[in-house]
């Protein structure tokens, strides 16, 4: 698969400096680069990463002791409401513990500071004390030549060698102190002093030669001197299972590479690193992390592990991932046929899709000579002249198009816009060029029902000029057909605009690769069990392949055509039925062929695994200010929203004032604005395009919110213009990550634990200090050790009454979410997580 070309600003990413540093230093090398956008050929990236990699270096090591940090610091809030293990802390024993642990860490950044500082010095001392030694030396030889033709050459060089080996001595003795040093905390400022002297990495320098032949310059003794004292790059190496060939090579060798996937659990990754599963849980708790056997890791954490054990963790890009990609590969270049256009009919409802689709397909079943019962697959092959076809997705509707461009598939070439000549453009009409526009697919508008009395072609044309569709007679590039599904007229017109449309497209596929394509229909056939709808959409699909397809591995046992007949092939842009499925799949799920089952089983289940582990880390991933963040990071240059308004005033009025937000680092695309309650359609347009939906006074439909929560689609709905602007304009700076603070709200201590029936046990407390509310989070410390946190109050009780909350000194039942048993002495913390949103300075 050909690479993508590197960007200037994901090196600055990676390297994390600014793009312009890069565009400077560029062009500063002559290498003029037009923007952070433009690609930059591996030479020039070479030249990019040798200039920046120390700064890399140093980032890098930063970054992660920041991670460590985080990890150890979230400690306590990381919830362990999974392992059920609960914990706690009174509002002093918290305060204490939290001190505990800053104290811990900044004694530890302390004495890795100062232990820095101190061999700094040592090796300054050294450095002056070679110094001195060398000029003194020099003098001596200066001397000597001198000398020269009245001594015999021998007792020269014996004196110097005696002399170099007092040198020596000092050297040595900081060279054993530099040995035992290990680099665990690292303080930046003393990396980036010592990593200045760009001495990373030296060799051990092997024992001096007992004489010297040839007087060496100053500078050269003192660089083997500073090789000698400079022992940083060595990373600590544990002994692993491999044996190395060369002891001096075990020391000195870069980190050696094993490839772990992410979320690889803890026994998977002691077997990597060849050492005891016992062993990674104890490093892991070194790290903050309570880990058991079978715990599946972030990768922050693999790489700072594997990092203990003096290995670099490479992460396995997913498995399979090629099998999963419809993009071509050189190869499918080199062997790209035409091939035939994928259409879609979208349209406002009774506009006329369906009886225009039926139309089609019945002069078309009529028209071909098999005649065979027409199966409802989902797609149907057209004939149009010899041997000129072209596939319709049975599907009109903009969720199936945009549901599958939701699911990352894009299967259509082309989108007839059904439009009917009585009626007008109508919001579903508005809706399709939406779609259509959004995945970049071209339009052929279809003005439907000339048939009837009253049509009126032009209005049509020219209100879909006021939506930015130009059609040809109109000016622009959007051909259009006037048809009647009802007499027919036009549609051969229709068949043979989507031919030329397509033929401008030069749409081409490789037909001698092995099949892959994408799902577009399924079902569980009570006969034949699962069976789906599969448009091909490169290489030759055969009977017997076996195939990947959600996970899943199967065999082809038959492919049938949208006339049920049994076919042995099929090629791009057929849609075919399939059988030899494990399982239903889903719609819009990509299938490949692939060349031995034995392997695809093993990458199914693979990734079945690690299907499971990324679905269950899911988050909601689109919200303004994971955007945001993205913005911050340079990751993205451009955000996408989708407006609906309670008027059209107000949606002209926002959307003028988001505008003027652009900057020219980061723009704002509208890819929707309407009036109207925000709808499932629209979440599936938001979804599809990566947007996030703006309302302004606006109802949400319960459908709309719903699938947003599933896809992970944020909704913000506004009632003063000003707060919405405010916001994106935040959002755009990169500055609307909110910060979290807990804040605590009481303290309760435990004296006895009650059994209430259907309750369980609750502990009957006493309010030390502040309030206990019902709907706080609770803390719950034993020995002063949290067994809980971040847990749910299930239920807090003045007597027999549930209550909203009890005030200092008061006495009170409270019940804690998963927690079974409570001792006398027990604390309750009560707290709240409050989400501090970052304003901007006022400037
Ligand atoms: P869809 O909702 O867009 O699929 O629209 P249909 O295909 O169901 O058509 C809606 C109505 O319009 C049906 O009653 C059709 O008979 C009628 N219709 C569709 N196309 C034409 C046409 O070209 N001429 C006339 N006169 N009626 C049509």
């Amino acid at each position: 698969m050909a690479e993508r070309p590197i960007r200037v600003f994901q090196l600055a990413k990676e390297l994390n400096i600014s793009h312009t540093e890069i565009l400077s230093f560029l062009k500063g090398q002559g290498i003029d680069i037009a923007s952070h956008m433009s690609p930059v050929d591996v030479n020039t990236q070479q030249m990019v990463l040798s200039e920046f990699a120390k700064d890399k270096e140093i980032v890098d090591r930063y970054r992660k002791e920041q991670v460590r940090k985080e990890i150890h610091d979230s400690r306590l809030r990381q919830s362990q409401v999974t392992s059920k293990k609960l914990e706690l802390l009174t509002l002093k024993d918290q305060r204490k513990l939290e001190q505990k642990e800053k104290e811990a860490y900044e004694k530890a950044q302390k004495e890795q500071a100062e232990k820095l500082r101190r061999e700094a010095q040592e090796k300054k001392k050294a450095e002056a004390k070679v110094k001195e030694k060398k000029l003194a030396e020099e003098k001596e030889k200066e001397k000597k030549i001198l000398e020269v033709e009245k001594e015999p050459a021998a007792e020269s060089e014996t004196k110097t060698t005696a002399q170099i080996s007092k040198v020596k001595q000092p050297k040595e003795s900081v060279r054993v102190s530099g040995k035992k040093r290990k680099l665990r905390k690292i303080d930046l400022s003393d990396i980036e002093s010592k990593l200045g002297q760009g001495k990373r990495k030296q060799k051990v320098v092997k024992p001096e030669p007992k004489t010297v032949d040839v007087p060496q310059s100053a500078k050269d003794r003192v660089k083997r001197t500073l090789a000698k004292i400079d022992t940083k790059g060595k990373k600590k190496i544990y002994k692993r299972g491999r044996p190395s060939q060369d002891k001096d090579d075990a020391v000195d060798s870069e980190l050696s590479i094993v490839k772990i996937s992410e979320y690889a659990s803890v026994d998977e990754l002691s077997k990597l690193l060849f050492v005891s599963s016992s062993e990674i849980i104890k490093t892991c708790f070194g790290l903050g992390l309570m880990a058991t056997i079978n715990q599946r890791l972030e990768w922050d954490v693999i790489e700072l592990i594997a990092e203990e054990y003096g290995v670099k963790a490479e992460q396995v890009t997913e498995l399979g991932e090629d099998l999963y990609s419809l993009e071509n590969t050189e190869e499918d270049l080199k062997n790209a046929e035409n091939r035939f256009p994928v259409v879609t009919v979208m349209g406002h409802v009774d506009h006329g899709k369906t009886s225009l689709l039926d139309y089609i397909r019945a002069t078309s079943v009529a028209a071909g000579e098999s005649g065979g019962i027409t199966q409802h697959i989902g797609a149907y092959k057209v004939v149009v002249e010899q041997e000129k076809t072209i596939t319709f997705l049975d599907t009109p509707g903009h969720e199936a198009f945009t549901a599958m461009r939701a699911r990352g598939a894009q299967v259509t070439d082309i989108v007839v816009l059904v439009v009917a000549a009585d009626d007008s453009v109508m919001p579903q009409t508005i809706e399709a060029i939406d779609h259509a526009k959004a995945a970049n697919v071209p339009i052929i508008v279809a003005i439907n029902k000339m048939d009837k009395p009253g049509d009126d072609a032009d209005r049509v044309k020219r209100e879909l000029s006021d939506r930015d569709v130009l059609v040809e007679d109109w000016g622009g590039k959007v051909q259009c057909v006037l048809t009647s599904a009802k007499s027919g007229d036009g549609i051969q017109n229709l068949l043979n605009t989507i031919l030329l449309e397509a033929e401008i497209l030069e749409l081409k596929a490789n037909k001698t690769t092995r099949a892959k394509g994408t799902i577009i229909d399924s079902k569980l056939d009570k006969g034949y069990g699962p069976i789906a709808t599969l448009l091909v959409q490169k290489g030759t699909l055969k009977v017997g392949d076996p195939f990947i397809c959600n996970d899943f591995s199967g065999k082809v046992r038959s492919i049938m055509n949208d006339l049920g007949e049994r076919i042995q092939a099929a090629y791009p842009s057929d849609a075919v039925q399939v059988l030899g499925f494990a399982q239903v799949p889903r719609v819009a799920d990509i299938f490949a062929v692939v060349e031995s089952e034995r392997d695809i089983k093993r990458i199914a289940s693979d990734r079945q695994r690690l299907r499971r582990e990324i679905d269950h880390k899911r988050i909601a991933t689109r919200t303004l200010d994971s955007l945001s963040a993205m913005i911050k990071e340079g990751a993205i240059k451009n955000l996408p929203l989708l407006m609906k308004g309670d008027a059209d005033g107000s949606i002209e009025a926002l959307s003028e004032s988001l505008l003027k937000l652009n900057t020219e680092e980061v723009e704002i695309t509208i890819i929707r604005k309407s009036v109207g309650m925000i709808s499932e359609s629209d979440v599936l347009l938001a979804d599809a395009s990566k947007a996030v939906i703006v309302g302004f006074n606006v109802q949400i439909s319960s459908n709309a919110k719903l699938q947003a929560k599933q896809a992970g689609v944020e909704i913000r709905n506004y009632k003063i213009i000003y707060n919405a602007v405010e916001d994106i304009k935040m959002a755009l700076e990169g500055l609307l990550e909110p910060e979290e603070k807990e804040e605590i709200i009481g303290r309760a201590v435990v004296q006895a634990q009650f059994k209430i029936p259907k309750i369980g046990f609750i502990a009957g407390s006493k309010v030390e200090e502040g309030l206990i509310i019902r709907n706080g989070r609770a803390r719950l410390i034993r020995d002063d050790e949290v067994i809980g946190e971040n847990l749910e109050i299930s239920s807090l009780k003045r007597f027999k009454d549930d209550v909203k909350e009890v005030k200092e000194g008061l006495e009170c039942g409270i019940g804690l979410e998963g927690i079974k048993k409570y001792n006398e002495g027990d604390i309750i913390v009560i707290y709240e997580i409050k989400k501090i949103k970052r304003k901007l300075a006022v400037s």
